[in-house]
């Protein structure tokens, strides 16, 4: 974080506040993680501070501490619309544009709180009056991290805030195989898991929460899995009916480009998710190399996130969507065939 977003953030905190976090809409594990680390703080730093997210967040994050006391603003909308209205300063995290946390968007562009942004993605917009912005970080868990360096009070970490970070960071990373994990990022980790993360604890947690539902799920996406070898691309679809038959919960569908992404010699996977309530297919994208998968979900789908993953939404019927998807590939193909 530059000195003078450090400036900005030490002078907002200097007297008491009452503060919001807020994450993105369908919380991962990094949103929620970075977003309670940073509640804690706050709190232990004499301000009064609450998370709210969107929309709800997996069952895999509900051991997490204080993940109960999260506000869920389209379930709990009167509560969280108080929270914003009395807030003072608002930190949005692992978002780079307000119309990411969906409903709330409207809540948010009328607060006249100070905005303060803590984000890893590309191309941040420019609501706030200090921006934390890296688009190196792994996660915006490992950024909390850094923003408690800068404003010299790490010594506040404790075994709460390790779990959260550790979350974030652990989930945002793959479990610390994407190329954005640094010799930093396990320098951090470490002293998260001195300082009482524990790390075995953790991943169980986490990864070992399937329910045989989730795992037939599984099944029936790999089962799906289609392979354009021209293009080096794989995609895996899911319709409303194969979610129903399997009792699709929030988060059941987590990991399962990567395995579309993990067949030899594919540098570019897709999984496309129907909606039907929403009207809309949710596309998560995967790449290997210097392919963009955020330029490629901000050209076609209205949506964006990092150079190795990124996601995006399509308003057409589902295999209207894939045959689309399908005809840009030829615009791509140099630039699939050379990552390989
Ligand atoms: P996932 O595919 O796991 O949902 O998301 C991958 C990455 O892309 C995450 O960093 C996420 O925040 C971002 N992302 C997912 N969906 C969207 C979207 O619709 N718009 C934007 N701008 N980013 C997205
Ligand atoms: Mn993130």
């Amino acid at each position: 974080m530059n000195s003078e977003t450090t400036e900005i953030v030490k002078k907002l905190l200097e007297s008491p506040k009452r503060a919001v976090v807020v994450g993105h809409k369908n919380p991962d594990g990094d949103a929620v993680g970075s977003c309670l680390a940073l509640s804690f703080i706050l709190n232990r730093l004499g301000h009064k501070s609450d998370v709210i997210m969107p929309n709800d967040f997996p069952d895999f994050l509900k051991w997490l501490p204080g993940s109960e006391d999260i506000v869920i603003h389209d379930k709990d909308t009167d509560k969280s619309m108080t929270l914003i209205n009395e807030a003072e300063i608002v930190f949005t995290l692992d978002f780079n544009a307000l119309d990411r946390t969906g409903d709330m968007q409207q809540f948010l562009e009328d607060s006249t709180a100070k905005f303060v942004l803590i984000d890893h993605h590309q191309e941040p917009d420019s609501y706030a009056v200090a921006s934390y912005s890296d688009t190196s970080m792994s996660s915006t868990s490992e950024m909390i991290y850094h923003f408690l360096e800068a404003l010299d009070e790490i010594g506040i970490l404790c075994v709460e805030v390790a779990t959260h970070l550790y979350t974030g960071i652990m989930t945002d990373t793959g479990s610390f195989r994407f190329p954005s994990t640094t010799a930093t990022t396990h320098r951090v980790i470490a002293h998260l898991i001195e300082m009482g993360a524990n790390n075995s604890e953790i991943h169980q947690n986490v990864y070992d929460t399937n329910t045989p539902d989730r795992l037939r799920l599984l099944g029936v996406a790999l089962k799906n899995l289609t392979i354009l070898s021209e293009y080096n691309t794989a995609y895996i679809t899911l319709t409303q009916k194969e979610l129903d038959t399997h009792n699709f919960r929030r988060g059941d569908t987590e990991g399962f480009v990567n395995y579309a992404l993990s067949v030899t010699g594919i540098v570019f996977a897709v999984i496309f998710i129907e909606n039907k309530q929403d009207k809309l297919v949710k596309m998560s994208f995967r790449s290997k190399g210097n392919f963009s998968v955020n330029e490629f979900a901000r050209e076609y789908y209205n949506g964006g996130g990092h150079i190795n993953a990124a996601g995006g939404r399509s308003n057409q019927p589902l295999s209207k969507t894939v045959t689309e998807f399908i005809s840009i590939l030829p615009n791509y193909k140099k630039a699939l065939t050379d990552a390989s």
